[in-house]
């Protein structure tokens, strides 16, 4: 994953202990999404407490695949950082994700986008999540659970502001 930049992190609600961002573009996506978020809060260890529409998007990175849906959570856990990967892998693996390319298809990909305010750094885990802000497909569903977001002073506004966010439309619109 790419470099740590610091940014501070405002504007998530405090009743959010973590924000996870899923994504899908293998089999029936909307499916996949409940599946993963069912699974996630499955055992009470991680509780969804709030979740984003799901939204149809245009691939990112790796454009020439299949269209996306995407969706961001805020949950409450006592786990650890790394323990919230662990569990977010351990969905992607159960789901029956195969990693074969970077950025390709995928049945499911859960990230953390952020914990609390914690700034992490470490060759595993990079918190705030380095690509946020670039991403059209996370800033939109987060705007649904966070929409006082920011990061490093920049709203979400502005961040979407950069971006073409023609292609995160809500599924079913
Ligand atoms: P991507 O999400 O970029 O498509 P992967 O899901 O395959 O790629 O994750 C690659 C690695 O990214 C994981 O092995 C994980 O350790 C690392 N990683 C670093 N920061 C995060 C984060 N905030 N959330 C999830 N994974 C992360
Ligand atoms: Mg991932």
């Amino acid at each position: 994953m790419t470099s740590c930049s610091g940014a501070e992190v405002r504007g998530v609600p405090a009743k959010f202990d973590a924000v996870l961002a899923l994504g899908t573009n293998i089999g029936d996506r909307v499916a996949n999404i409940e599946d993963a978020i069912d699974r996630l809060g499955a055992d009470g260890v991680v509780k969804v407490v709030a979740r984003s529409r799901l939204y149809r998007t245009a691939p990112w990175g790796v454009t020439d695949q299949d269209w996306f849906v995407n969706a961001c959570v805020g949950v409450q856990t006592a786990l650890s950082p790394h323990e919230l990967l662990r569990r977010c892998q351990a969905v992607e693996n159960d789901m029956g994700r195969v990693r074969v390319q970077h950025w390709g298809p995928r049945i499911i990909d859960v990230d953390i986008l952020t914990f609390g305010k914690r700034q992490i750094c470490e060759p595993d885990l990079v918190v705030p999540h380095p690509l946020i802000a670039e991403r059209a497909f996370v800033l939109v569903p987060l705007r649904d659970i966070a929409p006082d977001f920011s990061i490093g002073g920049q709203t979400l506004d502005a961040m979407l502001s950069e971006l073409n966010a023609e292609d995160v439309v809500p599924v079913g619109s």
